[in-house]
């Protein structure tokens, strides 16, 4: 088993935040971009995941992160 490495979330800026707690998936709604509550980010085997509560129905979502923050260049 992969071990659990907590990393600080609320290290991240504010808008970056903001966007990881607006785009979400939610597999109890089948619905994305509900939103959550309780972001808790950790990593498990390089791999970075925050994981909160659905904004709407309290279950658990999970968002995967793509690589790292700066990859974000595509124009
Ligand atoms: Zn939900």
């Amino acid at each position: 088993m992969s071990e659990r490495k907590s990393r600080d979330f609320f290290a991240r800026d504010e808008e970056t935040q903001k966007e990881f707690l607006h785009y979400t998936w939610c597999n109890q709604c089948m619905a994305s971009d509900l939103g959550m509550t309780h972001p808790v980010e950790y990593e498990i085997a390089g791999d970075v995941f925050i994981e909160g509560a659905c904004a709407v129905c309290g279950d658990t979502v999970t968002t995967e992160l793509q690589d790292d923050d700066e990859s974000s260049d595509e124009q």
